[in-house]
């Protein structure tokens, strides 16, 4: 073999080698996405469990849910202070309505039971199962209704109570954030936390949200129906319960991310 010949032959060598080479690797590139192709169309196909459970909960903030229940309304009047013609179901409305405004401001999604002096719902029984299903329905995750309250016997009774259903429960703790801040703004007096033993309250009883009552003041009371009434002493409420509310949602929404 002459040199010229042993050149041109490995020069014959080294291209079928190149040529090799590439084949190889366009080889390798075509199985690598082949790979990657049907790796996308199995998770496409197959769904992961994560990913659904993240998908039906709720932890993102503005899914929060507040229904607000303004006692009574339209034909039930709730009680009522008749030498000053006040009733209990506009206070509770013009209270609730306030108070769901904080909330929005706040980015709480707030549904209400009612918005007028108006209730769809024929007879007392009725109308506590309907907002208790509203809430149910909305798979809220506070319910708060607003309530006036009365005592015959004497007007030297005033001041503000919270219901809840059990102790050491979430809705205990939201009935003593809202009686805290009572507390702290020192606008009425404070009767303290009710429980479901003492009596059953069919909308606490039957919503499955964290769930509180609550009675504002006594319109059997002068100084409790001058706050109830007073621009100044209305705010007094709409702080104190708006701010235990924000205060639940901070915390819940802490230890749901955490999780
Ligand atoms: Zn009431």
């Amino acid at each position: 073999m002459g040199r010229d010949q042993y050149q041109r032959g490995t020069i014959k060598v080294k291209r079928k080698r190149r040529k090799k080479v590439r084949f190889k690797k366009r080889f390798y590139v075509f199985v690598s996405l082949f790979i990657l192709l049907i790796g996308f169309l199995i998770s496409r196909f197959i769904p992961d469990d994560e990913a659904v459970v993240v998908a039906n909960e709720k932890p993102l903030e503005d899914l929060f849910t507040v229904v607000i229940d303004p006692g009574h309304g339209g034909y039930d009047g709730g009680t009522e202070n008749k030498e000053l013609g006040i009733f209990e179901k506009d206070i509770a409305l013009d209270i609730s309505l306030q108070v769901g405004q904080k909330l929005e401001d706040k980015g709480i999604k707030v549904i209400y039971t009612r918005t007028e002096d108006y209730i769809p719902w024929k007879k007392q029984p009725e109308s506590l199962k309907g907002r208790s299903e509203i809430s149910n329905n909305s798979n809220a995750d506070l319910f708060v209704s607003i309530h006036g309250n009365y005592y015959e016997k004497s007007p030297l009774i005033r001041g503000m109570e919270v219901w809840c259903r059990f102790k050491d429960t979430e809705d205990e703790r939201l009935a003593q954030s809202i009686v805290n801040n009572v507390g702290r703004l020192d606008f009425t007096e404070i009767r303290g936390l009710k429980y479901e033993d003492e009596k059953e309250l069919y909308v606490l009883k039957n919503t499955e949200a964290t769930s509180v009552l609550i009675e504002l003041g006594y319109l059997s009371n002068p100084e409790d129906v001058k706050t109830l009434t007073s621009q100044e002493g209305k705010e007094k409420y709409v702080q104190a319960i708006s701010e235990a509310i924000v205060e639940f949602k901070e915390k819940n929404f802490k230890l749901k991310n955490k999780e």
